[in-house]
């Protein structure tokens, strides 16, 4: 199997040569579980770094200084580590939530980079929002526009927005994420786009910058985003045409990465190549149609930035071959990594150290009482007993999915970096998960 950038297996300096473990940067999977215990989220400082400058770098290449912004979506990981991580090598951030604004301000971020996408926020949030001046609201019906501009005016001030438009294209990625067909609850529809900007330039307490979709994740091609562009494009010709100038143009997340799963057969876009044909394609439209006034490119990648810096560590608990299927009882479950049980998610899986057992195939499953609690499915593995595995690709929609199904307090994440370890949350406690509940009175 191949591994992720920064995972490698090599033998430990001063121990037996031929025992190959698996390095995190400078790190063993084996000493992490030891040091913070198991289930355990690890994470790549220097792989963030190397996924956050593949795009800022390709934007600078193709468009110059200036020419975009890297608003790093939230809901991938939020952890404040990660978050201030970004922030400091210039992100801005795309929040689904007040509670992830909340995030993106403790960790350092800035308001005045953050553009805010959802299809149900509420008016409290508009308004938190608004007092610190965010970038931009990613509005996603006429009825929402109608709420931001009352809420804007009885603040006072005027609201930033995008309208989130759906192109109808189909990402040929799994329907639960696939966001932009007509039949997804998400964003104006494109032929009721042209009206709802209409609508939009006549608010007076809103004020119209930018468009913006966001097809789906995971997409393994990068020709569904180019003509969901394509159609954007073409709706910014006939904005202008009436008179509505925007400023920026959003073409959301959505790049897939490598889970290690052969079986799917299709490589993942490199995010260089999928930049410069962005470019390209906006570098030729205007300077035939749009008299040449830039208009700044926003992308918001979540998965993309973090999905393959992070891996899932767990122990063995229990072996229990049978005549038709062998469990491998481990110690983290779908409540710790919900991908697998929710959309037949598949994670590659590294043991730690490379046994000599014999190999055998194997279901890895949690301790959940559900069916469904499977993590991985008929995996040829060498496992034994209190063995340490690594579920891999788990840094995007890992923790931030986790819940406390089962009363299990959420595992801890660390970051590597160098030969360092950084405790950057810490395990709950089932006091924690008490703690806000109450006994009814006599
Ligand atoms: C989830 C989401 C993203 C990030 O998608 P990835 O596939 O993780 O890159 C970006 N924009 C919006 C609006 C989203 O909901």
């Amino acid at each position: 199997m191949k591994l992720p950038p920064f995972f490698e297996y090599r033998a430990v300096p001063g121990q037996n040569q031929s025992q190959q473990e698996l390095h995190i940067e400078e790190v063993t999977a084996l000493r992490l579980a030891e040091s913070f215990s198991t289930p355990l989220y690890v994470y790549s400082r220097a792989a963030l770094i190397d996924n956050f400058h593949a795009y800022a770098e390709a934007a600078q290449l193709r468009g110059g200084p200036n020419a975009a912004l890297i608003c790093y979506a939230v809901k991938a990981n939020s952890n404040l580590a990660i978050l201030n991580q970004f922030a400091r090598l210039g992100a801005g951030f795309d929040i689904v939530s007040g509670g992830e604004l909340q995030r993106v301000l403790a960790a350092g971020g800035q308001a005045s980079k953050t553009i805010f996408s959802g299809v149900g926020k509420s008016r409290e949030e508009m308004r938190f929002a608004l007092e610190q001046n965010i970038l931009c609201f990613n509005v996603e019906s006429i009825s929402e526009l109608h709420r931001l501009n009352e809420v804007a005016g009885a603040m006072g001030k005027r609201a930033a927005v995008s309208l989130r438009v759906n192109p109808d294209v189909d990402p040929k990625t799994h329907p639960y994420i696939s966001t932009g067909l007509k039949e997804n609850k998400f964003g104006v529809a494109f032929e009721d786009a042209l009206q709802a900007y209409r609508e939009a330039v006549r608010l007076p307490h809103l004020r119209v910058t930018g468009i913006d979709c966001h097809i789906g994740s995971q997409l393994l091609d990068d020709s569904p985003l180019l003509e969901a562009l394509d159609k954007l494009i073409s709706l910014i010709d006939t904005l202008s045409r009436e008179g509505i100038t925007l400023e920026h143009l959003d073409l959301g997340g959505g790049i897939g990465i490598a889970y290690g799963d052969e079986e799917s057969g299709v490589t993942p876009v490199a995010v260089g190549s999928y930049l410069a044909r962005v470019f390209a394609r906006i570098g030729a439209w205007r300077a035939a149609q749009y008299g040449g006034t830039p208009i700044k490119l926003l992308f918001e990648p979540g998965r993309s930035l973090v999905g393959n810096a992070g891996a899932l560590l767990t122990r063995v608990e229990y072996l229990k071959p049978g005549a038709s299927k062998n469990f491998a009882i481990v110690d983290a479950a779908m409540n710790d990594l919900m991908r697998p049980a929710m959309y037949e998610a598949w994670h590659g899986i590294a043991p730690a150290v490379l046994s000599e057992v014999v190999p055998k195939h194997w279901d890895i499953v949690g301790p959940v009482c559900e069916s469904g609690d499977w993590l991985a499915r008929d995996r040829s593995l060498a496992v034994s007993e209190g063995d340490v595995l690594a579920l891999l690709s788990a840094g995007a929609y890992g923790m931030t999915m986790s819940s406390n199904y089962n009363t299990r307090p959420r595992a801890a994440e660390v970051m590597v970096d160098g030969d360092a370890m950084h405790l950057i949350r810490s395990r709950e406690t089932v006091e924690h998960l008490l703690s806000g509940e109450q006994l009814l009175p006599d």
